[in-house]
């Protein structure tokens, strides 16, 4: 016999207090899992998660890959004839995922608060300032100069390991919180549940090619532009990947200095990569705000990643265009600026919007795996 439903009226108003406000407008009428085209035909969404999250059923949301499989484009928002936003619910619900699977829970609560939103930029400033009063730097010395007498980050800086030492820190404490997310997701993911495909490789190289094509993305309907601003972006992020290589081994193997001209390969694939993070986010941002009665605006949490990546593609730029232009107090604090948005992007990926990329592909390589692919409408016609 099946287990009577206990609802648990507590989590349902956690969801509504982390963005699903409109939860209890929802009246069960389907429109959104017709109007969604990521949505399957065995087992579709939007519209029974929205009963399980009325009735706050956790469990059955967490273990859910659809949570994650839907990829926020707001269609079935914009056509709800009830305002109960699914879509928003949604974003809800992942907010409160990542809460529950990225360790320890307390940082998730800093990304999710806006209360906190001093603090968690205040950590890396105080970081970045303490290192310098160390160093002397307020005591009046003079701010040191490049080998050619040029006006030199790398100079102003404390030493090379002094940055790159933390930032690998941060970035090998990011990795484990992951690591612990995904290994605890995947196995509710997994509980109970046979595994069709045991090709796991290939399904992972199956799911990274949807990510790279962005095929999901293209599948939205009023907001298609999306799929354009978020390719933009990642496709950034991979080019800012090569780049900090690139420089990590002229700085530890090489043992050349920065600043490199605007000619090399580094500066290059770094300052196009820039331009196409700048870009992306702006559209994202146009995008966000042009659908935002129909579709939602997003909440804090949504915000608070679109703003701290436009706030690294931004003081990236201006810390480069300053120091070329030999403007140096500016300069300085806008790449002091620039490694404090840097820090924040790395240190809380796992309990921000960021760990999406992560979650996300787990539960795309686990719909394959257990082949619960998507059926396009048209298709099943
Ligand atoms: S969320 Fe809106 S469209 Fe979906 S079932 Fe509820 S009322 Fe209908
Ligand atoms: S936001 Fe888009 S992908 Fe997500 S459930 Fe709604 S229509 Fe589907």
């Amino acid at each position: 016999m099946d287990k009577p439903v206990k609802p648990d009226l507590q989590f349902a108003k956690e969801i509504i207090k982390a963005g699903g406000e409109s939860l209890k407008k929802c009246y069960q009428c389907s429109t959104c899992t017709v109007v969604c085209n990521l949505s399957p035909e065995d087992k579709p969404f939007p519209r029974k998660e929205m009963l399980y999250a009325q009735w706050g059923l956790k469990e059955k949301l967490f273990k859910n890959p659809d949570i994650w499989l839907c990829h926020h484009c707001g269609d079935c928002t914009a056509y709800c004839p009830r305002g109960a936003k699914p879509g928003e619910v949604l974003g809800a619900v992942r907010k409160l995922m990542i809460k529950n699977y990225s360790p320890p829970s307390f940082l998730a609560n800093w990304v999710a608060d806006p209360k906190y939103l001093l603090l968690i930029f205040l950590i890396p400033l105080l970081f970045f300032l303490g290192e310098m009063a160390l160093l002397g730097y307020f005591s009046g010395i003079e701010i040191p100069r490049g080998e050619n007498g040029e006006m030199s980050y790398v100079a102003f800086l404390p030493p090379v390991p002094w940055i790159d030492i933390p930032f690998m820190a941060i970035a090998g404490f990011a990795v484990i919180c992951f690591y612990l997310g995904v290994k605890k997701y995947w196995l509710d993911l997994t509980e109970g549940v046979e595994l069709k495909r045991k090709d796991i490789y290939n399904c992972i190289y199956e799911t990274i090619k949807d990510i790279l094509l962005h095929k999901k993305f293209q599948l939205c309907t009023l907001n298609k532009n999306r799929s354009t601003a978020h390719l933009l972006v990642l496709y950034a992020f991979i080019g800012l990947a090569i780049t900090t290589g690139i420089a990590a081994f002229y700085e530890w193997v090489l043992r050349w200095e920065a600043p490199y001209p605007q000619t090399n390969i580094v500066k290059i694939i770094g300052n196009i990569s820039g331009i196409a993070l700048v870009i992306g986010m702006l559209l994202i941002i146009a995008n966000r705000t042009k659908n935002a009665v129909k579709q939602g605006l997003g909440s804090y949490f949504d915000w608070l990643l679109i703003t701290i990546i436009f706030a690294v593609g931004i003081t990236g730029f201006l810390a480069e265009i300053l120091r070329e232009a030999e403007v140096e107090t500016l300069g300085y604090a806008s790449y002091i600026a620039h490694l404090v948005f840097v820090f924040a992007l790395f240190a809380y990926a796992p309990h921000s919007k960021m760990a999406h990329m992560v979650y996300r592909t787990t539960a795309m390589v686990f719909a394959k795996t257990a082949m619960r692919e998507e059926v396009k409408k048209e298709e099943a016609a």
